[in-house]
C-alpha cells in the first residue's frame, strides 16, 4: 500500500500536467495559425478589425482551455484561459481585455459553484492590471514585456493560492499549486516570446520588400527618362502648335502656359531623382540644426504663403549634426512642402527640434491636413508612391528616407486621415 499511493500520485500530476500542455499547445497553434494567415497573409482584414479578431482568436482560445482543464476542487478548475486574456489584452488594447473578460467570466458559469465568483474577482483584477500596463506594454523591449507577462501570471497564482488558503482555508495540493504556477508563467512566457519572434520576422520582411523596391529604382535609370519624356513630348507639340501663324491670342498663352508647366514638371522629376541617385559623395560637415532648417524654412515661406499656411517653430538652438547642408534642407525642404501640400486651403505647420536624452536630436513637422489612411502610410516612400496624380513625382519622401539614413538617422511617421500628419526625424548629435 505504502509504494501505491505515490506512484498514483506521480500518474496524476503527470495527467495534470498534460492537461496544461495541451492548453499550451492549443494556444500555441492558434496563434501561429492566426499570425501566419490573418495578420501576414491578409493584412487589410486584419488592419480594419484587428480588435475583433483578437478577441476572437482568444475568445477560442479562452474556451478550448476551460474545456480541458484541471477540476482541483468545486470551486477551483485550472487551465491556462489566463494566458489569452493577457496576452490578447497586451497587444490588443482596453477594449480588447474587456471583452476577453466578459468571454472569460461568463464561460466559468456553466461550472457552478463559489467558482464562478472566485473567477470574476480573480479575472476582474488581471483584466484592470493588463488595462493599466497595456498603453505601455507595446514599447517595452523584449525582456521587460517577458517579465511583465510573467510577474503578472505569478500574481495570479498567489491570488488564487492565497484565496484557497484564507476564504476556503484549503492548503491541500501545494504542490499542485506550484505545478500550476510554473506551467502558466512558462506558458505565457513561450507564447510572448513566439508571438514577438513572428512580429520581427515580419517587419524585416517588409523592410526587406522595401529595399528592395529601392534597388531596382537606382539600376533603373532608365524609368526616369521615360517618365520625362511625357512632359516632353507634351511641350513639343504645343510649341510645334505655336508655330501657326493664325492662332489668337488666348489660344497662345494657353499653349505657352502649358508648355512651361509640363517642363517644370519634367524638372522636377529629374531634380528629385537625381538626388537619389546620385553617387555618394562624402562632403559631410558639421552643421548646425537651428540653422539649416531656418534657411530651409526661409526658402518655403512663399509656397507656404500661397497657400496661406501659418509655419511656427519651436526650435531649440546649439545643437550640431554631421552631414551635407545641401541634403539636410532637400529633407526638411519636401516634407515641409508635402506637409503644405496637405493643407490647400491653409492650416498651421509646426515645426520643432528638441535634444533627446541619448544624445540624439528629434525634429518634428507636424500639419493639420488631409492625413494618411493606414494603406497610404504604409507605401509613403516607395518609389513612384503618389495620390498628387500630375502634381506628384513620388519621389520626395523616397528622397528623404535615403538622406537620412545615410546620415545615421531614422524617419517615422504617422498620421490620422483629415486629422493630420506628423513626421520625426531622428538624427545623432556630434
Ligand atoms: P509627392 O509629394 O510627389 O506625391 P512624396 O514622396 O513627397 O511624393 O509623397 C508621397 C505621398 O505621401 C504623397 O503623394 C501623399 O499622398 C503622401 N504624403 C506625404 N506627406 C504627406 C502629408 N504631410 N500629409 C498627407 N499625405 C502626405
Ligand atoms: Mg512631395
Amino acid at each position: 500500500m505504502e509504494q501505491v499511493a505515490p506512484c498514483r500520485l506521480e500518474i496524476k500530476t503527470m495527467d495534470q500536467l498534460t492537461i496544461l500542455v495541451l492548453n499550451l499547445i492549443f494556444i500555441l497553434f492558434t496563434t501561429f495559425v492566426f499570425q501566419y494567415i490573418i495578420v501576414s497573409k491578409l493584412p487589410n482584414l486584419y488592419r480594419k478589425h484587428a480588435k475583433i479578431l483578437i478577441v476572437i482568436l482568444g475568445g477560442i482560445q479562452i474556451l478550448f482551455c476551460m474545456s480541458f482543464t484541471v477540476i482541483g476542487s468545486p470551486d477551483f478548475i485550472f487551465d491556462l484561459r489566463l494566458i489569452p486574456v493577457v496576452v490578447g489584452g497586451l497587444y490588443g488594447g482596453p477594449v480588447v481585455s474587456i471583452m476577453l473578460f466578459i468571454i472569460v467570466a461568463a464561460a466559468r458559469v456553466p461550472f457552478g459553484g463559489n467558482g464562478v465568483w472566485i473567477n470574476f474577482f480573480n479575472m476582474l483584477t488581471i483584466t484592470i492590471l493588463t488595462i493599466y500596463l497595456s498603453g505601455k506594454f507595446k514599447s517595452f523591449p523584449l525582456s521587460r514585456k517577458l517579465y511583465t507577462v510573467v510577474a503578472v501570471s505569478l500574481s495570479y497564482t498567489v491570488l488564487i493560492f492565497l484565496m484557497k488558503a484564507t476564504v476556503f482555508d484549503d492548503l491541500s495540493k501545494f504542490q499542485f499549486m506550484l505545478l500550476y504556477g510554473m506551467a502558466l508563467s512558462g506558458g505565457i512566457f513561450i507564447v510572448t516570446y513566439f508571438i514577438e519572434i513572428m512580429m520581427q520576422n515580419q517587419l524585416l520582411h517588409k523592410a526587406v520588400i522595401k529595399s528592395d523596391k529601392i534597388e531596382v529604382v537606382s539600376q533603373l535609370a532608365a524609368s526616369v527618362s521615360h517618365e520625362v519624356r511625357n512632359p516632353l513630348t507634351v511641350t513639343r507639340g504645343f510649341l510645334q502648335m505655336l508655330k501657326d501663324p493664325s492662332i489668337d491670342e488666348k489660344k497662345r498663352l494657353y499653349y505657352l502656359n502649358t508648355a512651361i508647366d509640363e517642363l517644370d514638371r519634367a524638372e522636377t522629376i529629374i531634380k528629385d531623382y537625381l538626388n537619389f541617385a546620385k553617387p555618394q559623395t562624402n562632403l559631410a560637415s558639421s552643421i548646425c540644426v537651428k540653422e539649416e532648417i531656418e534657411k530651409a524654412l526661409e526658402l518655403i515661406l512663399p509656397y507656404a504663403n500661397h497657400f496661406s499656411v501659418n509655419i511656427k517653430k519651436d526650435l531649440m538652438a546649439g545643437m550640431n549634426i554631421s552631414g551635407e547642408a545641401v541634403k539636410f534642407h532637400q529633407c526638411i525642404l519636401n516634407i515641409i512642402k508635402n506637409g503644405i501640400e496637405a493643407m490647400p486651403n491653409g492650416g498651421d505647420l509646426v515645426i520643432s527640434c528638441r535634444e533627446m536624452a541619448n544624445n540624439h536630436v528629434s525634429i518634428t513637422i507636424e500639419d493639420t491636413g488631409c492625413g494618411m489612411s493606414p494603406q497610404q502610410l504604409a507605401k509613403i516612400g516607395e518609389p513612384y508612391f503618389s495620390t498628387k496624380a500630375e502634381k506628384g513625382t513620388g519621389l520626395g519622401m523616397m528622397v528623404v528616407n535615403k538622406i537620412i539614413q545615410e546620415m545615421g538617422g531614422t524617419v517615422e511617421v504617422k498620421s490620422k486621415l483629415n486629422k493630420g500628419t506628423k513626421f520625426k526625424i531622428t538624427l545623432p548629435l556630434l
